[in-house]
């Protein structure tokens, strides 16, 4: 009997990856991995991404850890180093790196480095999060141009805010910033997030950095993965370790929350919050049994959801138990828990066992 399981589906993953390139075959791409691939295994989607020109992580360590296992493809830190002691580390690891604020420019011309930083210099177009400010870009670029620890030429970027809302201006506003600050420099260009690879097609430029749709998740709330061809890659699971009746009036779980309406079975699956389940999923949430739709009652535990199997359950004991992934979206159950699948796929924890398919 399995319990907490990711599986990771490979194929999907490669048929996604094929899905970018088909979308922007002009653009490179640098795949997003940070957060552990978001939730689906650092090193061994990294192993997979074989067509991929870069990758791209938040954190220096994430970078490392890619090293660690072997991965030689050049890797960039989308978030920037922090210290000037980080700067040898990336030279020495062939690490490439944001640079976004001035503190980062005085820091790389203050520095004496064995040889050239690969720099992608990020300007703020509207997102208002990272990125030296329009006005300063020229001298950014300039301090950075005449450095001998940079390589040349540098490769330019921006960020949406919006990118996810098609009919929203301020993605085109945000293109036409970018356009302006960067039409008389030669290094390549990137905007794109997945929502802008699908939705703006004027954002793919030199190379596009899609992460959530590689993973097969929409990255746009009014369409389907399906419907832009995208297959999940993980498909998180657990059995059923319990089914026992109750009657009418009768509660279920933490806080007596739930009550039974009429007679009935509950069924209990070995996974929960622990694991990665958000705890505010509410009554009604499905999950998929045997190709059956149950829904979930009564609240979240650290190790346990309750369904509700009705008068008379064909489902047995140890029986598994989709509660995303193939046949039931993760967007869905992002809608009800009332947050984003980013977040429920990097929330998956150690407990969770990933099974490579
Ligand atoms: C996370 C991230 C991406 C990928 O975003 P998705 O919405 O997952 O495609 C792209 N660019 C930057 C700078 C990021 O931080």
């Amino acid at each position: 009997m399995i319990t907490a399981t990711a599986e990771i589906n490979l194929t999907a993953l490669q048929h996604n990856f094929a899905q970018v390139k088909q979308i922007a075959p002009q653009s490179k791409v640098l795949a997003v991995l940070k957060a552990n691939a978001y939730g689906h295994g650092l090193v061994p989607i990294a192993e997979q991404l074989k067509d991929a020109d870069s990758f791209g992580v938040a954190r220096i360590d994430e970078a490392l850890a890619l090293r660690a296992g072997g991965i030689v493809k050049p890797i960039v830190l989308l978030e920037g180093f922090l210290h000037a002691q980080d700067l040898p580390i990336l030279v020495a690891n062939n690490i490439q790196t944001v640079v976004h604020i001035p503190h980062q420019i005085e820091l790389i011309l203050s520095t004496k480095l064995e040889s050239p930083l690969n720099v992608w210099l990020k300007v703020d177009t509207g997102m208002h999060r990272l990125g030296v400010a329009p006005a300063f870009f020229e001298e950014a670029y300039h301090w950075l141009n005449q450095s001998k620890n940079v390589h040349q030429p540098m490769r330019l970027m921006t960020h949406f805010a919006c990118a996810d809302e098609s009919d929203n201006d301020k993605t085109q506003q945000q293109i036409a910033l970018f356009e302006q600050l960067t039409s008389n420099h030669v290094g390549e260009k990137t905007m794109a997030n997945s929502a802008a690879v699908i939705a703006w097609p004027n954002a793919r430029a030199d190379w596009v950095r899609p992460g959530l749709m590689l993973y097969g998740v929409s990255p746009i709330s009014e369409l389907t993965a399906a419907e832009l061809h995208l297959s999940p890659v993980m498909t998180l699971k657990s059995s059923l370790i319990a089914i026992r009746p109750i009657k009418k009036g009768e509660s279920v779980g933490y806080g007596a929350a739930w009550v039974a309406q009429q007679d009935t079975n509950i069924g209990v699956i070995a996974i929960g919050y622990g694991d990665g389940y958000p705890r505010n999923a509410p009554s009604g949430t499905p999950v998929l049994i045997n190709g059956r739709i149950v829904l979930l009652v009564g609240r979240v535990s650290m190790d346990m959801i309750t369904i509700d199997l009705g008068s008379n359950p064909t489902e047995q004991l140890g029986d598994e138990v989709v509660l995303w992934g193939d046949g039931l979206p993760v967007e869905e159950i992002a809608r009800l828990a009332e947050t984003i699948p980013y977040e429920l796929l990097c929330n998956i924890t150690q407990r969770v066992k990933c099974l490579y398919l």
